[in-house]
């Protein structure tokens, strides 16, 4: 018996179990440090398996994708990327790898476009026939989400087909048991990339945050955050600055001072313009002139 008996969706007669959930979307979950990372190499870079798996000691090395939504919170940090299935299953292989009895738990799928049936450790997997966690009925595709799904992607995928970024609660962090995105908060952690996007002229995710002309709902949120972060709390705004472009290299070197985690730095900066409203100013231009939006505003 096949190892993915155990999550089969049960499709019958065009009928599917109450555990299958349409797939479009799955994530990418990591911390803002890593984020960085990637934006700064505009791809997500994949990397050696280090979790227990039976490929642990292969040279296959993959990105982690997944499509669930963890409403306490993911354990891999709190910025998140998505990206459409079907794009990424495109004219792609797929092969069944192992489950993982964890508390929830996880089926592994590796999605691939060579040829590995050779490799005794690997099962194809053909999601029209397998009656696993993943199917695929009349072009739509459907994932057991009773269970953990973890979909490795054996090669890097390219920031430019990312769908969606945003930022979700982080918790239980798996890489430190004092971890600061876990502290602070994933709206913290947002503003702190958005940041870093702004004060870098970081454009790879500008289609997603931007949307039809404006900017999208979670951008916008975020940039509230990181109105928030740069606004002086006990001390006053006490400089000179007025000037636009001064203001605004000054901000542009404060966002990316945050972006980088040196806030009390990012907040000398800050002292240096004379108020409150030059400060929204300044930050307005900045949004407008990164998006290229000439009406933007904050609300
Ligand atoms: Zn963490």
């Amino acid at each position: 018996m096949s190892e993915w008996k155990k999550y089969a969706l049960n499709v019958g007669k065009g009928k599917l179990s109450d555990d299958a959930q349409e797939l479009e979307t799955v994530y990418h979950v990591v911390h803002a440090r890593i984020c960085r990372r990637i934006l700064e190499d505009e791809k997500l870079r994949a990397g050696i398996i280090g979790d227990e798996s039976i490929l642990k000691t292969s040279r296959i090395a993959v990105v982690w994708t997944s499509a669930n939504y963890w409403h306490n919170g993911s354990i891999y940090g709190s910025v998140r990327f998505g990206f459409k299935w079907k794009k990424l299953v495109r004219d792609r292989k797929i092969y069944w790898v192992e489950d993982r009895e964890y508390r929830n738990p996880a089926y592994r799928l590796l999605i691939t476009e060579r040829d590995l049936s050779n490799d005794k450790r690997l099962q194809a997997y053909d999601p029209e026939t397998d009656n696993g966690p993943l199917r695929r009925i009349d072009g739509s595709w459907y994932w057991n989400g009773k269970y953990t799904s973890e979909f490795m992607i054996d090669q890097d995928i390219p920031l430019a087909q990312a769908a969606s970024f945003d930022f979700v609660s982080h918790a239980k962090c798996r890489e430190s048991r004092s971890c600061d995105e876990e502290k602070n908060g994933y709206q913290s952690t947002g503003g702190q990339v958005m940041s870093f996007i702004l004060g870098n002229g970081i454009h790879g995710l500008d289609k997603v945050l931007a949307d039809d002309g404006d900017l999208t709902s979670e951008a916008n949120s975020t940039l509230i955050s990181v109105y928030r972060a740069l606004l002086p709390k006990a001390q006053k705004f006490d400089g000179v600055l007025s000037k636009t472009s001064s203001v605004t290299a000054a901000i542009r070197g404060a966002l990316a001072l945050h972006g980088s985690g040196q806030r009390s730095e990012a907040m000398k900066l800050i002292a240096t313009i004379r108020d409150e409203d030059v400060f929204e100013k300044g930050l307005e231009e900045i949004v407008r002139s990164h998006f290229d939006l000439a009406n933007w505003k904050f609300d």
